[in-house]
């Protein structure tokens, strides 16, 4: 059995049709910047956000050009600055130390468990260290949020998620993006809703959201928002605050909105598919499933397995089989940093100590995107292949070392 897959790891569905119609219609009235309204009109910038605010049950919610922008603007009105340290997840990509930099300010890496969510108790230790934690809700894994969220509060520190692989997740019901003072998404091409560029911010804290609406660029407009702090809020704010621009206009707001109202059939479809491919491979010998918690509600826009253990020359020869089979994994402990993967070390802007039990997993992380252009029988064809490179790996190094 040699089965080859031909399907894309990077194509997205395309946009719904009122997408396509809303946008057509901005662009035919011309209106696209955000504050560019005729008479009584509410923006599309504006209702995107009513929408998502309802949707999160935040009070606030604030539109913005990408999801490493929202990140930048939540960190600077919490008032994180030059010279600070942040609490943030080894386990990462790029955008997220990149966030912090962006700031001035330093990130203190913090472990990653075998279910690859940040380690709580390598986290307990770390917490003296600074008063601000940006959470990397990581390739949609959730940590216990109780747990996390009382050692915060007990400790001072703020929470800051980023929720760029958990729009439409929850854990115990709480939805992603509602624990901390800010949830930060990202509209990007690869993550749920899909307007090439663009990213939200959610919040209830009235002073803080009204700092990131001045810093988005809201000139003195701020009272065109709707999802936003009452007008005297800005009072001094208003004066105090710099115009950092990184606003969403009309037309990707437009193409946004009815992917948002279908978020919750996405996230069944994506689901589906992970579920296919995680009974197809939970026999595997030698490789390792993280453990969904039940408390946990997650969106699988991504499946991850763990060759926990494997050598280096064993991985790659998984990721070189996969590969000639059609199946494009990608694998989060390779020295240099490839394509979207990347690894806490490889930022040279932000030393940091080694991390010997976190280094361990990622050696063992293996990532594959799930496009919803994908059937439910390709996952089942993915998960077969997977399998068999994987036994036939595995055997091949236990002879190995039989000698
Ligand atoms: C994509 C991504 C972001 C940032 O989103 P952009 O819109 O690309 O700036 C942040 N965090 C994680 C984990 C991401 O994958």
């Amino acid at each position: 059995m040699s089965e080859i897959f031909h399907g894309s790891f990077t194509q997205q569905e395309p946009i719904p049709q009122a997408g396509i119609d809303a946008a057509l219609a901005v662009m035919k009235h011309g209106r696209l910047h955000r504050y560019n309204t005729s008479g009584d009109e509410i923006a599309e910038t504006a209702q995107l956000e009513v929408e998502f605010a309802a949707q999160t049950g935040a009070r606030y919610c604030l539109a913005v050009a990408s999801g490493g922008y929202a990140m930048t603007t939540a960190l600077r009105a919490c008032r994180v600055g030059h010279g600070d340290k942040v609490l943030t997840n080894a386990f990462t990509l790029a955008p997220v130390p990149g966030a912090i930099a962006a700031v001035g300010a330093e990130p203190v890496y913090v472990g990653v468990t075998q279910d690859l969510v940040i380690d709580l108790d390598d986290l307990a230790t770390k917490l003296p260290l600074a008063k601000t934690l940006l959470l990397s809700h990581m390739r949609g894994h959730i940590c216990d949020m109780g747990r996390l969220m009382t050692l915060c509060d007990n400790a001072g520190v703020t929470v800051i998620e980023d929720c760029a692989h958990t729009m439409g997740a929850a854990w115990d019901g709480v939805p992603s993006g509602r624990w901390g003072k800010f949830g930060c998404y990202s509209t990007q091409t690869y993550k749920h809703v899909n307007s090439g560029e663009g990213g939200l911010l959610i919040s209830d804290d009235s002073k803080a959201m009204a700092r990131a609406i001045m810093l988005s660029g809201s000139y003195m407009l701020f009272e065109k928002h709707r999802a936003a702090p009452p007008p005297e809020t800005f009072a001094q704010i208003k004066y105090e605050t710099p115009n950092i621009s990184g606003r969403m206009d009309n037309l990707r707001a437009a193409i946004l909105r009815p992917q948002l109202r279908d978020l919750g059939t996405l996230a069944q479809r994506w689901n589906d598919r992970y579920r296919v491919l995680e009974d197809a491979l939970a026999q595997t010998t030698g490789l390792k499933l993280p453990v969904r918690p039940a408390a946990e509600s997650f969106v699988a826009s991504s499946f991850q397995f763990l060759l926990l253990d494997w050598s280096t020359d064993a991985v790659s020869e998984v990721l070189a089989r996969c590969k000639s089979r059609g199946v494009e994994l990608k694998w989060f402990g390779g020295a240099e940093p490839a394509g979207f993967t990347s690894r806490y070390d490889s930022w040279r802007y932000a030393p940091s100590p080694a991390m010997p039990d976190t280094d361990r997993i990622l050696a063992g992380i293996i990532d594959m995107r799930l496009p919803l252009t994908f059937s439910l029988e390709d996952c089942a064809m993915i998960g077969r292949i997977i399998n068999d490179v994987v036994n036939t790996v595995y055997q091949g190094q236990a002879a190995q070392s039989r000698g």
